[in-house]
């Protein structure tokens, strides 16, 4: 059971996810407004936020960016828009993972389970290859000592790479375990982030150093030493 946080301005939704979440067995406060949601998240503490995007004071993802300003806590996004175009930036602005409406309190149950689930597992040490440092505990990457100033999901990417060095990953498999993307999403997507991850690297994709492209299957971190 957990305690969770519902922000939705729809009542009958609001309503109907209160009750079938607390028969699921979880503690479900709820907001029908971004600010007054944004509060309760900073101050009740919650165990993982329930967010809708189209709330009628302040965009979703813009909640989200300010939410996590400040706060950790796991978010689902509820939307009914889906699509990389929709998807994407709120994953890149920090969301857990994304339910499509309609949806029931029991698929959203087993999402909030997953989420809990990876949220609570011990973060592993620090990874090393090269002179590329990545702390997952910290989230916070380094090159030669010096702090590299990556967004969310680009740490993210960095990270899965770094977790292993030397081998070939797939763009569908970034999309799938860093994008939580199984069934969507566009390579394009995957090419963009890598192309500033790779100009945060201080390198380029014709004299590449630790991320080199492998053509038509995807990209490899390396020690280049
Ligand atoms: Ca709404």
């Amino acid at each position: 059971m957990a305690d969770i946080l519902l922000i939705e301005d729809d009542g009958a939704i609001r309503t109907a996810l209160s009750r079938g979440l607390r028969d699921l067995g979880h503690a479900v406060s709820s907001s029908s407004t971004a600010f007054e949601g944004l509060r309760l998240a900073v101050e009740d503490r919650p165990d993982l936020v329930v967010l809708d995007l189209g709330l009628p004071d302040l965009d979703g993802v813009e909640l989200l960016r300010m939410l996590r300003a400040v706060s950790r806590v796991p978010v689902i996004v509820a939307t009914a828009r889906d699509g990389d175009a929709e998807m994407v930036p709120v994953l890149d602005a920090g969301a857990d993972d994304y339910v499509v409406k309609p949806f029931s309190a029991a698929q959203l149950d087993a999402r909030v389970r997953a989420v809990l689930r990876r949220a609570g597992e011990p973060a592993p040490a620090a990874l090393r290859v090269g002179g590329l440092s990545v702390d997952p505990r910290g989230r916070a990457a380094t090159l030669d000592g010096a702090p590299l100033d990556l967004t969310p999901r680009e740490f993210d990417v960095l990270h899965y790479l770094a977790a292993r060095p030397g081998e070939v990953v797939t763009k569908r498999q970034l999309l799938t375990e860093v994008w939580q993307l199984p069934y969507g999403g566009a390579d394009k997507t995957v090419d963009v982030h890598l192309s500033w991850l790779r100009r945060k690297l201080g390198e380029t994709a014709s004299e590449p150093r630790y991320l080199h492209t492998v053509r038509g299957v995807g990209v490899k971190l390396v020690d280049p030493s």
